[in-house]
C-alpha cells in the first residue's frame, strides 16, 4: 500500500516496515553492547512507542526491565508545545541506568519535560532512543538522544503506533501527510 487516506488527509509511504525491523536490530545490538553487565530501565512513552517498544525489546537480551509513561500535549497535526502531565512514572530511578523510548522527537519539547521529571530522581544515567527525528523541528539540541532510527524531515507521518487523530497507529509502514499542492493562477 503506497497511499493511503485517513479521515480527510491523503498519506504516501515513507519507511517500510522490513526497513524500521532492520533499523530497529542494529539499535538493539549497539545498547546490547553499551549496556552489557547493567540492568537499565526501558521506558516506554505511549501511545506512539508502543509498536516500537515491543520490537526493540526483542531485540535486547541483556538483563532489564520495562516500564511505560504517558504524556499529553499534541492534537491533530500541531506540536503545541503544552504538556499537561507524566503519568505512571516508576518512582525508584536513584541510580538506574534508564532509557528513554519514543516514537518520534519534534520540537522536543515533550521529551526535555520528560528528562526534566526523570533527574528529579537521580538516576545513575539517561539515554533517548527515538525511532524518528525531526532535527529541523527541534528546538535545542538533546544531549541524551543517543540511539534514533530515522531522521526525516518537517512533516507530519502516521503509521507504525503515530496517529492522526487517533487513527493509524496499527498501520505496519510510516506515512508521510502529502503536501497540497499550491493552487495554479
Ligand atoms: P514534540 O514535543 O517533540 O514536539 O512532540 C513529541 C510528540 O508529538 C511525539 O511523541 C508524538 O506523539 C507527537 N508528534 C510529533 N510529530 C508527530 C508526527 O509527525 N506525527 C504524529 N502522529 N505525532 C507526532
Amino acid at each position: 500500500m503506497n497511499k493511503i487516506q485517513i479521515e480527510d488527509k491523503e498519506f504516501e509511504i515513507l519507511i517500510q516496515n522490513d526497513n524500521i525491523a532492520k533499523r530497529t536490530r542494529l539499535i538493539g545490538i549497539q545498547i546490547n553492547v553499551d549496556y552489557e553487565d547493567r540492568c537499565p530501565i526501558f521506558i516506554g512513552v505511549l501511545n506512539g512507542s508502543f509498536l516500537f517498544m515491543a520490537d526493540l525489546l526483542k531485540e535486547i537480551n541483556i538483563s532489564c526491565e520495562i516500564g511505560f509513561i504517558k504524556v499529553s500535549s499534541y492534537q491533530g497535526t500541531e506540536s503545541s508545545g503544552n504538556i499537561r502531565e507524566t503519568l505512571g512514572l516508576p518512582n525508584d530511578l536513584k541510580d538506574r541506568d534508564v532509557i528513554l523510548v519514543e516514537d518520534i522527537v519534534d520540537t522536543g519539547f515533550t521529551l526535555s519535560y520528560i528528562l526534566s521529571e526523570v533527574y528529579k530522581q537521580n538516576p545513575a544515567s539517561v539515554k533517548v532512543c527515538s525511532l524518528l527525528l525531526k532535527p529541523t523541528a527541534l528546538k535545542s539540541p538533546i544531549d541524551e538522544l543517543e540511539y534514533v532510527g530515522f531522521e526525516i524531515a518537517n512533516e507530519f507521518v502516521v503509521g507504525y503506533g503515530l496517529d492522526y487523530n487517533g487513527l493509524g497507529r496499527n498501520l505496519n509502514d510510516i506515512y508521510r501527510a502529502k503536501s497540497v499542492a499550491p493552487l495554479l493562477p
